[in-house]
């Protein structure tokens, strides 16, 4: 496993050794987390939220 920063919520978060760019991770305060690619070494950001707008 991989420790990362939360960017949300400043936590720990852990990754897959083997997580790959575009993965995309749910960490405990709710916010859902875009593994990519940092200088060679896997970070965290924000997923974009999409598919919201398909209602019920
Ligand atoms: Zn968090």
């Amino acid at each position: 496993m991989v420790l990362l920063k939360c960017p949300i919520c400043g936590n720990d978060v852990n990754v897959p050794d083997d997580s790959l760019p575009g993965e995309i991770v749910e960490h405990e305060c709710g916010a859902q987390l875009e593994v990519f690619n940092s200088n060679g070494k896997l970070a965290l950001r924000l997923a974009e939220q999409v598919g919201e707008d398909w209602g019920e």
